[in-house]
């Protein structure tokens, strides 16, 4: 667990839950085929260690952006970027809950306020970050009130622009609206670097990019990757005030 902004994030791994093979062990993603029994232990280790509440997502791949409030949150909607801010949840005595987001090679981005009262998790793939989920999820943040605030932002692990191989057709239509996705493998084919891409969202909405993760999820054995192993399970990056 670490600090961004006033609040604390952390990025799980494979380690420390029930599942089997190829789900070994700590998929925390109901819609990948695992035993659904497992997938809801793992999520009740993950909320033990860090002793939140926590909300998932119906993740989309969309541009939506849902606000978490009191009284909701054993709901899991359907979007890709959580909002919260806190003080509705302490204003009322309540535990504020972990933002989760679950990813195997897409962009984790967990956002917090300087003062930890506003937080975000967003799940920022390639059809996310085309949408502008980001640029979506930061409006919804000043909305909120979190204009006057400092953001901060953390990138968890995903895969590389070295290893993110995709057709010249797709790079090409990618790096239209996104020149800095603009990425070669090591052989020198296309590819597309979506880090770099999230990268330059959050600076073109103003929010301090203060955490970037080296690790690739391809390249990395303790983590899930999509591209890697199909079928695999899912690594959440999760936020709280
Ligand atoms: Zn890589």
């Amino acid at each position: 667990m670490f600090a961004i902004g006033g609040a604390q994030a952390v990025f799980t791994n494979r380690k420390g839950g029930v599942s089997l093979p190829p789900y070994d062990t700590l998929n925390l993603g109901f819609h990948v085929g695992d035993d659904d029994a497992a997938v809801a232990r793992n999520r009740r280790i993950v909320a033990r260690a860090i002793e939140r509440d926590v909300v998932w997502m119906n993740q989309v791949h969309s541009a939506r952006v849902e606000v978490v409030r009191p009284g909701h949150t054993h709901v899991t909607p359907t979007c890709d970027a959580l909002v919260c801010d806190a003080e509705e949840f302490r204003r009322l005595g309540l535990n504020v809950p972990a933002l989760a987001v679950m990813v195997a090679d897409c962009v984790p981005v967990l956002i917090a306020s300087a003062s930890g009262r506003y937080v975000a998790a967003i799940h920022a793939g390639r059809a996310g970050i085309v949408r502008r989920v980001i640029a979506e999820t930061a409006r919804v943040l000043k909305r909120a009130g979190a204009g006057g605030d400092t953001l901060h932002a953390a990138i968890g692990p995903s895969i590389c622009a070295h290893c993110y191989e995709v057709g010249e057709d797709m790079r090409a239509h990618v790096t239209q609206s996104l020149p800095e996705a603009w990425a070669t493998t090591r052989l020198g084919t296309p590819a597309l670097d979506l880090r770099g891409a999230a990268q330059a969202q959050l600076r073109e909405e103003g929010i301090a990019v203060s955490f970037i993760s080296k690790r690739c999820t391809y390249e990395s054995g303790e983590l899930y990757s999509h591209r890697r192993y199909h079928p695999t399970g899912r690594f959440a990056g999760l936020i709280m005030s």
